[in-house]
């Protein structure tokens, strides 16, 4: 089972994502992920890659699709994966069915997460993460408030903020969204594969939608 979490920035497509993962064994794809780990390196294209995550746009089509048929080609996918962060354009949208149909697969659900612009930015700008364990906090909503402020509940390590979680950035990233990747909706609509995820309170209340739509269908 393939799956595409289609949504804007900070709407919870790496919660789900994890969700989703251990639910039904999936193997989980963050392009974002992929990205920061090649910042890592020493060399004048992480320099630029760095500057312009950190500006909250887009990377080059043909370099994510380079990183996606590598990811999809070289590891072991036998359960199936989770996109989540592409594909973010049109053009990254065909060149992926055109990759399917080469490696004689295909996606079955696209599962489009519904959420308010102004709940999106707090989430964002208040976003904190360890960096040591990766929890996830966020100093504007008293639920995810860590106990002591910049300290890690789980470790103790001290929480810091992703470069490209500030205002900003986010306005820059909601913009690319509503003009780069709110189209794929219609897309994958008129493929037919495409579904709702309603907003709810909780991760947990939002992943029961996803296993609404899902799971009746694998059980
Ligand atoms: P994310 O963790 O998904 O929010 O991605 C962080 C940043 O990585 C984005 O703001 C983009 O700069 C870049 N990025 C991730 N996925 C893609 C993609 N599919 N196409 C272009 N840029 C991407």
């Amino acid at each position: 089972m393939n799956i595409i979490l289609l949504a804007p920035p900070a709407a919870g497509k790496g919660t789900q994502s994890a969700l989703l993962e251990n639910y039904y064994q999936l193997c989980h794809i963050s392009t974002g992920d992929l990205l920061r780990d090649a910042l890592k390196q020493d060399t004048e294209e992480a320099k630029e890659l760095k500057e312009i995550m950190a500006q909250g746009k887009l990377v080059s089509d043909e370099m994510i699709l380079k990183l996606i048929e590598n990811t999809l080609t070289t590891s072991n996918l036998k359960n199936g994966y989770i996109l989540d962060g592409f594909p973010r354009t049109l053009k990254q949208a065909i060149d992926y069915d055109n990759l399917l149909k080469k490696m004689n697969q295909k996606i079955d659900y696209v599962l489009c997460l519904d959420i308010d612009k102004e709940i999106l930015k707090k989430r964002i700008v208040g976003r904190l993460l360890c960096k040591n364990c990766g929890a996830i906090y966020n100093e504007y909503f008293e639920v995810s408030r860590p106990k002591e402020e910049g300290i890690c509940d789980k470790c103790g390590f001290s929480l810091i903020k992703r470069e490209d979680d500030n205002e900003e950035s986010f306005e820059n990233r909601y913009d690319l969204y509503l003009k780069e990747t709110y189209p794929l909706i219609e897309y994958y609509q008129s493929k037919g594969n495409l579904y709702h995820v309603p907003f709810a309170d909780t991760p947990n209340q939002v992943f029961e939608e996803i296993k609404s739509i899902i799971g009746d269908k694998h059980d």
